[in-house]
């Protein structure tokens, strides 16, 4: 379980962007933030692995206050997707996927079974893809390879941030739908961040909805469609 207490955050140049935000996202759940451009959903998300920190207020995860983690540990444990992928160019899809799995030095067998479990997850044909590098992937078959990589060493809790919305409607309508069965298979706590009612509404089991760095309402997506 994820608990933001009272959360403000001002950046440096002054500028208010969240306003005592009170928040539990639910473990196991997929929560997705939808709002505007600008609404603050990505600077609430990033507070989530600390590559932001309140200007006030606290941030508990499983009933720990996030700022008694170190980053480094605190970012093992939490997998990151971001609209425009990231993955490294000189480095292979299966090297770009065993990333985190490396670092916590697991034996190279272990690492490859890993790497082939998640590009089938992922609907990649991992004999197909596995040696190839980033540039040769689509950028739908990109960002499998991003979900894949978050996945990894798997965390408790994955963050995204706009994943799909670089992408085609097709391709990023089947993401979607694959997001939802993956979501039921492995049970992970997911923060997910859209500015696309739709797609919130299809994914995810709570909608925060947000509006100028406050939130406006949080519920169900049939309680959200249920108001007036
Ligand atoms: P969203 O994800 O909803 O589009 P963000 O959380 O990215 O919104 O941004 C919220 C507001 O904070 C925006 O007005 C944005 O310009 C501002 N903002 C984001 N990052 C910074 C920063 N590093 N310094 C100052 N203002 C920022
Ligand atoms: P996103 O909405 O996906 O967070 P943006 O394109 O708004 O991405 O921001 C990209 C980067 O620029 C982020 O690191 C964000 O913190 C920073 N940023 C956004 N708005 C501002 C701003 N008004 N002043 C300074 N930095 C900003």
């Amino acid at each position: 379980m994820i608990e933001f207490q009272q959360v403000n955050k001002k950046y440096d140049d002054g500028f208010q962007a969240l306003t005592d935000i009170n928040l539990t996202i639910k473990k196991g759940e997929l929560t997705a933030f939808i709002g505007p451009s600008g609404c603050g959903k990505s600077t609430t998300m990033k507070h989530i692995n600390r590559l932001i920190s309140p200007t006030s207020g606290r941030i508990f995860i499983d009933g720990k206050d996030i700022s008694e983690y170190h980053p480094v540990e605190l970012r093992r444990n939490i997998g990151y997707v971001i609209q425009n992928v990231g993955l490294f160019p000189h480095m292979t899809i299966a090297k770009n996927i065993a990333i985190v799995p490396q670092m916590k030095n697991w034996d190279k067998a272990k690492i490859d079974a890993r790497v082939t479990e998640l590009l089938k997850l992922v609907n990649l044909d991992p004999d197909t893809y596995r040696d190839r590098y980033p540039s040769e992937l689509s950028g739908g078959q990109q960002q499998r390879v991003g979900v894949a990589r978050a996945l990894a060493a798997d965390p408790d809790i994955i963050l995204m941030d706009e994943p799909f919305s670089a992408l085609d409607p097709i391709t990023r309508e089947q993401l979607q739908e694959e997001l939802v069965r993956l979501q039921e298979d492995v049970h992970k706590t997911i923060v997910f961040v859209t500015h696309d009612m739709d797609e919130a509404i299809k994914i995810a089991d709570t909608i925060v909805l947000m509006k100028d760095g406050q939130i406006v309402q949080s519920g169900s997506p049939e309680a959200i469609l249920r108001r007036p």
